[in-house]
């Protein structure tokens, strides 16, 4: 992984929540304290915090953007929302829906698939590009096609060159923004299908966006792939701790068991000098391999619900963002910056990668 970038953000107190008591004492955009009812405090820095008063664009501009504009060129990255339940990580993803059209509710996803479009359509006829939709669910440790139901064991592999393979996973050619929309859409209701059959199921499964960029530059004879990942996690609630038995502790503990191996895994390619990167631990992480590996970008954000009642989760979910950049974290101004310098070697090393194509 070149570059991971952690940010935190707080949904506004919904309805049901409304006069109750809020644990979080604002800083600055980097910087905040949780503080719960006996004053214990916590001090966190990200490389940006989104307040309750935050805009969805602001999300975008900040954490996504820079990562989707170097996917056109090749460069892979991945999106990752991770918090408990009800704590905003599918309404940042999807928006209020996946069809929105209220740029305060419109989510990350509808976002990214402007700025593909928008990006490929003006860089003129220089080269050729084709974007690819996958949509995938992990529900105790089972990968299933979310574009195709009958599809609901999916094996991973990995091909020569260390590109991982959903084998046999669908894979829909998108023209152009309303059709990525369309099929965005079905895959999110079949999501909710299994949410009948399997308790709440979108809470207790790891949801998987992955769009493939190819780019074809004729004169050159040339192809290259950027593949660009985004995660809607599994809540990550401590189901022990509520007293939780039977398969809803199983899911639990099933899905614990790959967010830390997730963690993990960040922890090891960030740290710079791990020579084995626990991938295999877990589907997530071996999905994610070629997407959090080499020379990718990804961005965290850890999703918080404001309320005091919330204290221990949010400290939770904090921690697992704060250990996800510590290592690297202190001497990094701003991961923009350093991201400019980064993609310039990155580019450079990709160019070399390119494939020839025998034409
Ligand atoms: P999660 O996916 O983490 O379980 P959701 O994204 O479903 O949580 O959010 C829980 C509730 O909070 C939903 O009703 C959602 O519409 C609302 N919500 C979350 N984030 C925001 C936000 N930034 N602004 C307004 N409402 C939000
Ligand atoms: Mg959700």
């Amino acid at each position: 992984m070149a570059n991971i970038c952690v940010c935190a953000r707080f949904r506004p107190a919904i309805s049901k929540e409304d006069g109750e008591a809020l644990c979080i004492a604002r800083s600055d955009s980097r910087s905040f304290t949780l503080e719960d009812e006996k004053d214990e405090q916590h001090m966190f820095s990200f490389d940006k915090v989104f307040y309750e008063d935050s805009e969805q664009a602001d999300v975008y501009e900040f954490l996504a953007r820079p990562i989707v504009r170097d996917a056109v060129e090749a460069i892979n990255g991945t999106i990752i929302t991770y918090g408990q339940t009800g704590a905003g990580k599918t309404y940042t993803m999807e928006g209020a829906n996946i069809m929105e059209t209220d740029n305060h509710k419109k989510g990350l996803l509808p976002r990214v698939v402007d700025e593909l479009f928008e990006a490929i359509n003006s860089c003129g006829e220089t080269a050729a590009y084709k974007i690819n939709l996958s949509m995938v669910e992990i529900y105790m440790e089972k990968v299933r096609d979310l574009l195709d139901l009958s599809k609901d064991n999916i094996q991973i592999k990995e091909h020569k060159g260390h590109a991982i393979v959903l084998c046999g996973v669908t894979e829909i050619l998108i023209s152009n923004v309303e059709e990525a929309l369309k099929f965005l859409s079905s895959g999110i209701a079949n999501r909710a299908v299994g949410e009948t059959q399997m308790n709440k199921a979108s809470s207790r499964s790891h949801c998987i966006y992955i769009l493939t960029v190819q780019k074809e530059m004729e004169k050159e004879k040339r192809v290259s792939t950027g593949k660009l990942v985004l995660v809607d996690l599994a809540g990550s609630e401590k189901a022990e701790k509520t007293g939780a038995e039977g398969r809803v502790l199983e899911e639990a503990k099933t899905i614990n068991k790959s967010l830390s191996a997730l963690g993990n895994v960040i922890n090891a390619l960030t740290s710079g000098k791990a020579n084995h990167i626990p991938f295999r631990d877990s589907k997530l992480t071996r999905i994610l391999q070629d997407a959090l590996g080499g020379s990718s970008q990804t961005a965290l954000l850890c999703c918080c619900s404001p309320g005091l009642c919330h204290f221990s989760e949010s400290l939770s979910t904090l921690r697992f963002g704060a250990r996800a950049k510590h290592i690297k974290a202190s001497s990094r101004i701003g991961w923009k910056e350093e991201m400019h310098d980064k993609k310039q070697e990155i580019l450079s090393e990709n160019d070399v990668k390119l494939k020839v194509l025998d034409l």
